[in-house]
């Protein structure tokens, strides 16, 4: 699964901070930061 900017959908996205604070995604399109990615299933054939 791919993740995906909430905000622009991007896919250039990544892992910015992760900790007993949590996740925080950082989007390196639109500058989006938070917790929330979406996932895309980009080839579902299996399950
Ligand atoms: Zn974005």
């Amino acid at each position: 699964m791919a993740k995906i900017c909430p905000k622009c959908k991007s896919k250039n996205i990544y892992l910015w901070l992760g900790g007993n604070l949590g996740i925080i995604y950082r989007c390196n399109d639109c500058g989006y930061r938070g917790p929330v990615v979406l996932e895309k299933e980009e080839k579902v054939k299996n399950k």
